[in-house]
């Protein structure tokens, strides 16, 4: 069988080289070398966006690693358009992906496609976003979302000093004014870093350390469509002109991503905040984007959670590679990420705070940035 199989692969490949030499399309050669040898297919990778440095790093490492081994890559971005992803998603199940690897803008927008790519036995994984409603999602690698909150909550407070940096209580008793912001509602992710974020804030809400002094702690009124920075910075801006006109000052804030933050931060610096009569308050993050690491370092943004993307391309390439080779993936996780069809069978990362006192350990021992671009 062993020798039959090898027979096969030996042959395949001559038939393969000598198809090449006759300038035959990639496509021919693949056909020829038969069905289930996935060497060199073509993979179809779709992420949201360019306009965040993290999208950018994740499909670089992506096509990277699977070119490594190989494969042929697709990489498209949508700019956060719906109707482009589906295009993309589309022309990439035409062209013959044989797997497609998805972050998607909207988790429940892209089932038609979806379904296309089940008739046609196209596995999918879902990358950091899981897609929702829809059967036809095989895998889903991201980090532990309900953590980052959770981190994202516990930086706020050690920020505020309610709580120290091992975790134990702090001096400061409060109260604290603080203001929360969430996620783009579209975005399973979202959900996930805020309740993750108010199971540590809510008792502290209660116990009355910390105040929202705007009341508005609802997902739903507090989530920022789509990530946008603008729509943060114009809400932060109406809480200060609703909620702190009369002199009141705000202590801190729950950010779930770095462009949020530099959205919050510019209201709050044309609001006066930033001077040593009135300084910044705890501002957090998420992502260690290159300019929001380089914010926290001039002492504005108080910290970020980092994701390493190197790592998740890895855990996605493994992933992909083991479906395509029909084996079953590595996964960690086969209870918390059910997308409201079934339960996606999922990997999780760890996330880590990283703030003025070990970015350097986290970010440039790493080897994620050099210390010249944080400079
Ligand atoms: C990702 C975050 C990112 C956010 C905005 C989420 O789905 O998990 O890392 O900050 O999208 O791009």
């Amino acid at each position: 069988m062993r020798l039959s199989r090898m027979g096969a692969v030996v042959s395949a490949a001559v038939l393969a080289t000598s198809l090449a030499a006759c300038g035959s399309s990639e496509k021919t050669v693949d056909k020829e070398a038969g069905a289930g040898d996935s060497a060199g297919a073509l993979i179809g990778v779709t992420m949201p966006t360019r306009s965040s440095e993290r999208w950018i790093s994740d499909g670089d490492n992506l096509k990277k690693q699977l070119e490594a081994l190989g494969y042929q890559v697709d990489l498209q971005y949508a700019e956060d358009k719906i109707p482009t992803q589906t295009q993309q998603l589309d022309n990439q199940i035409t062209k013959g992906a044989k797997l497609l690897i998805i972050a998607s803008i909207d988790g429940t927008a892209i089932t038609t496609q979806l379904e296309t790519a089940k008739s046609n036995k196209i596995p999918v994984i879902a990358y950091d976003r899981l897609i929702r409603n829809s059967p036809n999602v095989d895998y889903y690698a991201t980090f532990d979302n309900f953590k980052v909150g959770v981190q994202q909550a516990t930086s706020l407070l050690t920020g505020l000093k309610v709580l120290k940096a091992d975790g134990s209580a702090g001096d400061a008793k409060g109260p604290f004014n603080i203001e929360l912001f969430a996620g783009s509602p579209d975005d399973n992710n979202a959900t996930f870093f805020f309740n993750g974020a108010m199971s540590v804030l809510e008792p502290k809400i209660k116990d009355g350390t910390l105040v929202v002094k705007s009341k508005q702690t609802d997902f739903k009124t507090v989530a920022i469509l789509r990530w946008q920075a603008k729509t943060a910075q114009d809400r932060m801006e109406n809480l200060l002109t609703s909620t702190y006109r009369g002199g009141a000052k705000v202590d801190g804030v729950l950010s779930p991503y770095d462009g949020l933050s530099i959205g919050i931060l510019s209201a709050l610096k044309s609001n006066g905040y930033g001077t040593a009569a009135q300084p910044w308050p705890v501002v957090t993050g998420q992502d260690a984007e290159e300019a929001s690491v380089k914010s926290i370092l001039r002492g504005e943004q108080y910290s970020t959670i980092y994701k390493d993307t190197r790592e998740l391309a890895k855990t996605t390439v493994e992933m992909a590679d083991a479906v395509l080779k029909g084996q079953t993936p590595k996964t960690n996780n086969t209870t918390d990420y059910d997308n409201g069809v079934k339960v996606v069978p999922s990997q999780l990362l760890e996330s880590v705070i990283v703030d003025k006192s070990n970015y350097k350990k986290e970010l440039v021992d790493s080897g994620y940035y050099t210390e010249a671009q944080l400079q």
